[in-house]
């Protein structure tokens, strides 16, 4: 079985390497592609709800204009920036503790140019209570300490020529494999998060420990800075513009991880390493005019270059970086969508989101308001007219469509994680800069169904493609053998569930997600504590304890999926004021220890149907995507295990049922299971049968469907179920 599977894995990985060498797809013409004018299609979002401005809390920046962007509002940092800074040696938190105000590292040096009404708290200010999420995160915990440092470093070692022994990783770490070391920058970043949110000094000393190592292996590859796994030749052949895989995708890698791990880990050898990698860069691009940048940013993925390079500027203050980040702009990426074209059609998905997210970090630590268009532009097209029900995008790696072309992308290979985790760290910018509830509801329908869906609760084993094909079943990664990409994301989306929780302005809290969780803003002596079993209880308790009194709005998110019959009770008292669905209610008041405050947040059944195919629809409650069981026949272990998707001549779909409906109310045909929380079974309408649909996030080890043909009386199939990859 395992070696079946491994030469599945081997033609898979050639098949995969040709198409993550960007160049293998055909990029898109640049001729006119406007969505408005091809498919006279909206450019509203239909994914998520209609932005009201009067909708917003009085004291956020309501939908900027250029000018606005441009301000710099230095009185929105966090008050945080008063503290002494501190490097390493900073006490840490014990597990489970609240971090006391003076022993938070402050890392940053230079704080964004552009006003940000809705900043993040760091990571560590946020614990998760018992619940789904933090039971997600237990298991990423759990098979984070299953790996092996030695093992993660030893073709680093090798390749600085130093000794090894440890037995090498496989699948995409594979000592001959040209993506080798990844893996190692996705590890640190996930230890940064994981010890951030949890405090766990085990996952310290591994990460303190691991950037000892990578410093050797630095030391030993020369004074320029170079470090990687494989040798500086990736980088010829890259300026070449000759075959190779992605080093300057890995290098991000890296990078990240050594930059996540110095801002949440305090561990100022890990910020040395990164600069002195930052240095070799900046050997190695300067021998390139922009012309020829462009040509090697276009035969190669780059990952998130521009992002990490503008956050080490951030760390630093030093504005060479900033200068370097800008060096990866790739022109091919951000000149057609600053015009607002989208000409997404054949690009690959995961070579283009980081892209934009270095985009809307450089626009943070610019001003330049070009930057924003793109970020902003992109991401409604992204989520408006080329995402699933879940939340996620791409088909087979890439955008296959114009914008709106939905119903043929119902792929086997469809719904990249990675794709999925870009997509919720750019939404986390623009909610920063406009604090728009919009944000926030497509980034819980991503949470849980394309994320917290990806991640088996057996074994922890993490999930590449989530097919949308109807009949189809979910694949998992192995622990010591794959190593994909989607690993090393899969890794970080569950160690960072806190991080967007909650936000806030100078004197304001979101509350964004119903998570259980506790919240500290030792700055303004205060802590919220969530409770909540939410979505199966459909709202959520929030406790606020304070040193003294805190003048305070408590912005609460009303999602756009909210059914009649939300209320709020302050102290148990119920309030006349409420929110429209997809804004926030806003309650500004004098809080005091022990106020407590409840939100009732009625779901229902609702469709979310395809844009160019209405007949065909993802059925949710709330928040929630439900998918249908449709039984495990052909589901053996070698087909679940060590793929990235349900591929191969065993991969074919079961038949689906159809649903013939009575009318447009849902409740005469779904109908709720007595006792099982996010259950239904439809009634009558399933041909040839029913089926029972229980929330995506939950569905395991059976095949599914999401999407279903769902027909009124004297209504046809326009056309067979599409069941194309
Ligand atoms: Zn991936």
């Amino acid at each position: 079985m395992k070696n079946r599977s491994l030469v599945i894995s081997l033609v898979v990985l050639l098949l995969l390497s040709a198409v993550l060498v960007r160049g293998s797809w055909p990029r898109p013409s640049t001729e006119s592609n406007d969505p408005q004018t091809k498919s006279g299609a909206p450019l509203s979002a239909p994914l998520v709800g209609d932005f009201r401005p009067e909708q917003a809390p009085r004291d956020m920046i309501p939908k900027p204009e250029l000018g606005a962007l441009t301000r710099v509002v230095s009185t929105r940092v966090s008050a945080a920036k008063k503290d002494p800074q501190k490097l390493s040696g900073a006490p840490v938190a014990a597990p489970s503790a609240v971090t006391p105000a003076d022993t938070l590292f402050r890392a940053v040096k230079v704080d964004p140019k552009v006003p940000l009404p809705a900043a993040s708290f760091a990571l560590r200010q946020v614990r998760l209570l018992p619940g789904p999420f933090k039971e997600a995160m237990e298991r990423d915990r759990k098979y984070m300490l299953s790996l092996d440092n030695d093992r993660l470093l030893h073709s680093f070692r090798l390749t600085a020529g130093l000794p090894s022994s440890a037995k090498p990783y496989g699948g995409w770490e594979k000592p001959d494999g040209e993506l080798r070391g990844h893996t190692m920058g996705h590890y640190l970043s996930a230890c940064a998060f994981m010890y951030a949110g949890t405090g766990d000094t085990e996952i310290k000393s591994r990460a303190d420990a691991l950037v000892a190592e990578l410093a050797k292996c630095q030391q030993a590859l020369g004074p320029r800075g170079y470090l990687s796994a494989f040798p500086e030749e990736f980088f010829d052949r890259v300026e070449a513009t000759r075959a190779v895989w992605a080093p300057y995708y890995t290098i991000h890698k890296i990078m990240a991880g050594l930059v996540d791990w110095y801002e949440n880990g305090g561990n100022a050898q890990s910020l040395e390493v990164a600069e002195k990698m930052a240095g070799w860069i900046k050997l190695r691009t300067d021998k390139s005019d922009p012309r020829h940048m462009e040509r090697v940013l276009n035969n190669t993925e780059q990952g998130g270059m521009c992002e990490v390079l503008a956050n080490l500027y951030s760390l630093t203050g030093k504005s060479e970086y900033l200068k370097l980040a800008r060096r990866f702009d790739e022109q091919h990426y951000i000149v057609p969508l600053s015009q607002y074209r989208d000409v997404l059609k054949g690009e690959h998905v995961n070579s283009f989101i980081p892209n934009i997210i270095g985009a809307a970090r450089e626009y943070e630590m610019t001003g330049d308001p070009g930057l924003y268009n793109i970020a902003s532009y992109f991401w409604r097209q992204v989520t408006g007219a080329r995402s699933y029900a879940t939340g996620g995008t791409s088909n087979g790696e890439a955008w296959r469509q114009d914008p709106y072309v939905m119903a043929s992308e119902l792929g086997a290979d469809s719904h990249e994680s990675c794709c999925t985790y870009n997509m919720l760290k750019l939404t986390r910018h623009l909610f920063n800069w406009e604090a728009r509830a919009a944000y926030a509801d497509y980034y819980e329908r991503a949470l849980f169904n394309g994320i917290l869906s990806t991640q088996n609760p057996a074994d922890g084993m993490m999930m590449y493609y989530v097919p949308m094909m109807p009949g189809m079943y979910k694949t998992f990664m192995t622990p010591e053998d794959s190593f994909w990409c989607c690993t090393g994301t899969g890794m970080e989306n569950h160690a960072k569930y806190g991080d967007s929780i909650y936000f806030h302005g100078p004197d304001s809290i979101y509350v964004n997600l119903f998570i259980a969780s506790e919240l500290t803003w030792p700055e303004k002596g205060l802590s919220l504590r969530q409770e909540t079993n939410f979505p199966e209880e459909q709202g959520t308790r929030l406790t606020i304890s304070v040193a003294q009194p805190v003048k305070l709005a408590l912005n609460l998110r009303i999602p756009g999926w909210i059914a009649r019959g939300g209320f709020v009770k302050i102290n148990g008292r119920k309030i006349e004021a409420f929110a429209e669905p997809s804004s926030y209610l806003t309650l500004r008041r004098t809080w005091k220890s022990g106020d407590k405050v409840e939100l009732a947040l009625p779901m229902d059944l609702r469709l979310d149907r395809l844009p160019d195919d209405p007949k065909i629809a993802a059925i949710l409650y709330g928040p929630i995507v439900l998918g249908g069981e449709l039984g495990t026949e052909g589901m053996t272990p070698d087909k679940t295990s060590g793929a990235y998707g349900p591929e191969g001549p065993q991969g074919a779909p079961v038949a689906v049922p159809k649903f013939r409906v009575p009318g447009n109310d849902l409740n005469a045909w779904i109908k709720p299971v007595a006792g099982k929380a996010l259950t239904f079974q439809t009634a009558g309408a399933g041909q040839p049968k029913d089926v029972t649909l229980i929330p995506f996030y939950k569905l395991f080890g059976e095949r599914y469907s999401i999407y279903w043909t769902i027909l009124l009386p004297g209504q046809e199939e326009a056309k067979p179920n599409p069941r194309r990859r």
